[in-house]
């Protein structure tokens, strides 16, 4: 991968906040969570990976109590127009990660998602449909890894999903992950053993552990996770 002389800034943009239902595998530990979207300034134009919770879907707010920011308010808080957003990165199609994609259906902006995680999104309650179908225009089907600009390439990262990516930065001597959900927690990371309530279905387990190790033999100076305000930094 052509790598920058230098590292593109990285924003952390928190899109929703999320209540947990006390059957959600992960609320034994918290009941309430972030849900954070990245902006990545490429020289080329900024990159957008996720897009958080929608709005309309009445299950869902009754059952996670989202509190959304806009992504195009959270853009522009950022000095960025969304309609100047070169690419947009799912990291899996679940609700909190493509809800508000819909902002830039109709645009001239392509979508990257993982085949694998669009077809997983056709089967029931996997997510909300009217925000995870992206229009065929627009629908970058990933096969893998992907370089999508001087820099920044998507490699796949299975385990949560069966279709979730991850995001490598790189710039002058510095590599950067935005690991998503690969992992739910920056400890998990640095432990390297995703924990099992992130993993979907049983036969992803193998999957999700080689993704991490994949991601920590990078040697990434910082890993940005979508649920956990901590972050990893590598030695
Ligand atoms: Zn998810």
């Amino acid at each position: 991968m052509a790598t920058l002389t230098e590292l593109p800034q990285i924003e952390r943009l928190p899109l929703a906040h999320l209540v947990l239902p006390e059957d959600h595998p992960e609320a034994t530990k918290t009941r309430e969570t972030p849900v954070f979207a990245y902006l990545i300034h490429h020289p080329d134009g900024v990159i957008l990976v996720d897009t958080g919770v929608g709005r309309g879907n009445a299950f869902i707010e009754e059952v996670y109590q989202p509190s959304i920011v806009d992504v195009v308010d959270a853009l522009a808080g950022c000095g960025v127009d969304h309609r100047d957003v070169v690419a947009v990165v799912n990291s899996h199609l679940h609700f909190d990660h493509c809800g508000q994609n819909p902002s830039f259906y109709g645009l001239n902006v392509p979508v990257y998602v993982q085949a694998s995680e669009v077809e997983a999104a056709k089967q029931p309650y996997y997510t909300d449909s009217t925000w995870a179908l992206v229009p065929t225009a627009q629908l970058r089907s990933v096969r893998g890894d992907e370089d999508i600009a001087e820099g920044v390439r998507l490699i796949a990262t299975p385990g949560h999903t069966v279709g979730h990516q991850s995001v490598i930065i790189e710039g002058g001597e510095t590599l950067v992950v935005i690991a998503a959900q690969s992992v739910w927690s920056a400890s998990a990371f640095s432990t390297m053993k995703p924990e099992d309530s992130n993993i979907d279905d049983d036969s992803l387990r193998k999957a999700a552990a080689d993704s991490i190790l994949r991601l920590r033999s990078l040697n990434p100076s910082v890993a940005f996770f979508s649920h956990d305000p901590r972050v990893y930094r590598g030695t």
